[in-house]
């Protein structure tokens, strides 16, 4: 057995498939889907996650492992992105691939469609369990020369509950901060996005603190709520507009350009429609994706997203619908 979990990292075998293909050749039945979730969840073969005892499980079903040490029964899906899901895992599959191939990623309708989902529902935890999956992959906080600054997005919530009186009227406006790194003499490297309730000291001050590393160097406007970054251990270059003839999308270029980014997204991929609640899982996609997008294999990014999502923690419907939005100022 301890040959078929090592098989993936051997040499020789490409760890994830290249193209739509590969993917079917590599994932014919549900077995070859198991045995490939179980080599990225123990690369070093089977480690029990109740004794911690690592050693050659048997087989007692097609997905359930009885360690051989205390008897306890375990899947693989246990206690990750896939738990008790009733979905068979070749759709889970497909459903990563298409979102990691999809330059702009997908809506949960257009999901549904392309792997022919019974419901909009499934779909929809489907997308909101990779998301969770995907912010994992972005604890290291941003370096070097970053710029930070926030703007507002108008986000419709479809699920709101619309009276008469306010049926053409349930847009958001949210505000987010963002931060980019930004590379001399051109071109961007990471970024972070994140919903705050103002643009005062106290919110953008945490994110700052929360997605860049101290010695950076942080470019804003002049904006008073950044003053205290400097004796917060960063260099703090302040970007003046009052009276300057240098338009904001010539000296804050990076985070014009990446806001633009993320309002096209959010208007194309999903016509707008975000309930307030659940943004942060939206900008955690993007992010991903866009932290990534010099990446030469898409194939890399699927195989990234199951390394995570195999150590992730389940997301349940429930605790997805449960978020409680925080809406600023409706218009
Ligand atoms: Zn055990």
């Amino acid at each position: 057995m301890l040959d078929k979990y090592t098989a993936i990292d051997s040499g020789g075998v490409n760890p994830y498939p290249r193209t739509w293909s590969e993917f079917l050749a590599r994932f014919p039945t549900e077995e070859a889907c198991l045995t490939y979730l179980e080599a990225l969840r123990w690369p070093q073969g089977f480690v029990c996650p109740r004794c911690a005892v690592a050693s050659s499980p048997s087989r007692v079903s097609r997905g359930r492992l009885l360690c051989k040490d205390c008897g306890h029964q375990s899947t693989v899906t246990a206690g990750t992105i896939f738990d008790k899901t009733r979905t068979p895992l070749r759709v889970w599959l497909a459903g990563a691939w298409y979102v990691t191939n999809q330059k702009l990623g997908v809506s949960a309708l257009g999901l549904q469609r392309v792997l022919g989902l019974g419901g909009y529902q499934t779909a929809w935890t489907m997308l909101h369990r990779f998301r969770k999956a995907m912010v994992r992959l972005d604890r290291e906080r941003l370096g070097g020369l970053v710029e930070v600054d926030e703007t507002y997005l108008a986000i419709t919530d479809r699920e709101a509950p619309i009276s008469k009186a306010k049926r053409k009227n349930n847009t958001s406006k949210v505000l987010i901060a963002i931060a980019v790194e930004v590379h001399e003499p051109k071109g961007f490297g990471r970024i972070r996005l994140q919903r705050v309730d103002s643009d005062a000291d106290v919110c953008v001050v945490p994110f700052v603190e929360a997605n860049i590393e101290p010695g950076s160097v942080v470019r804003t406007d002049g904006s008073a709520a950044y003053r205290s970054l400097t004796q917060r251990g960063y260099t703090h270059q302040r970007t003046v507009m009052l009276g300057s003839d240098v338009p904001a999308h010539v000296s804050m270029v990076g985070v014009h350009r990446v806001a633009s980014l993320v309002k096209r997204w959010i208007l194309g991929t999903h016509h707008g429609a975000v309930q307030p609640g659940h943004l942060d899982a939206y900008l955690d996609e993007f992010v991903f994706r866009f932290n990534r997008r010099t990446s030469g294999s898409r194939g890399l990014l699927f195989y990234r997203l199951l390394q995570q999502a195999v150590i992730t923690d389940p997301l349940t419907y429930n605790d997805v619908v449960s978020r409680q939005p925080v809406v600023a100022n409706s218009e």
